[in-house]
């Protein structure tokens, strides 16, 4: 399989809406794939005429920040293995929380292509709420409501430049 897309971040941050978004009409390729289980999602998706495959991470993921941190970070280590992208998603409504900066930590150090997306942009006044992302030293983000799929053109075209 070729240009695989991770999601990644802690829970409720909106990755499955974006998966779901991403995947629209698509066929799930939920038996195709070796290592699958039950809490990873696969799908295929295309932007600008190139396809790609998007792994949606951490989906049976629930409980208190202490109860999922070692699973956050056993979904995150496997993305970096094996995608070539990862999309790392933050919610603007909650600001940066330990666990965003823990999965930070991991990413700074990978050398595959890391692209940081502020989720639940829904409106012009959040996107000056999205500044403090600049501090999980990963760079420059886009912002996105997975939710109205606000900013998601502009991420996608990222993503293929990248892949
Ligand atoms: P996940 O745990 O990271 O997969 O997050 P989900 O996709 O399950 O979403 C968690 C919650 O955030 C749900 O209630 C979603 O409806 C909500 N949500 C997702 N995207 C957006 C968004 O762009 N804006 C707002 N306001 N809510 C969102
Ligand atoms: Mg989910």
């Amino acid at each position: 399989m070729n240009n695989i897309v991770a999601i990644v971040g802690r829970p409720n941050v909106g990755k499955s809406t974006f998966f779901n978004r991403l995947i629209q009409r698509r066929e799930a390729i939920v038996d195709s794939v070796s290592g699958v289980t039950r809490d990873r999602n696969y799908g295929k998706s295309e932007w600008n005429g190139k396809e790609f495959s998007v792994i949606d991470t951490g989906g049976y993921i629930k409980g208190s920040d202490d109860i999922f941190e070692g699973e956050i970070r056993r979904q995150v280590e496997l993305a970096i293995d094996e995608a070539d992208a990862i999309i790392f998603v933050v919610d603007v409504e909650e600001g940066i929380t330990p666990m965003d900066d823990e999965v930070a930590k991991l990413l700074r150090k990978v050398k595959k292509p890391v692209i940081l997306v502020v989720n639940k942009v829904d409106n012009a006044m959040r996107e000056k709420d999205a500044f403090e992302f600049y501090n999980l030293g990963l760079g420059d983000y886009y912002t996105i409501s997975g939710m109205s799929g606000s900013g998601t053109g502009e991420l996608l075209d990222k993503l293929v430049e990248v892949l």
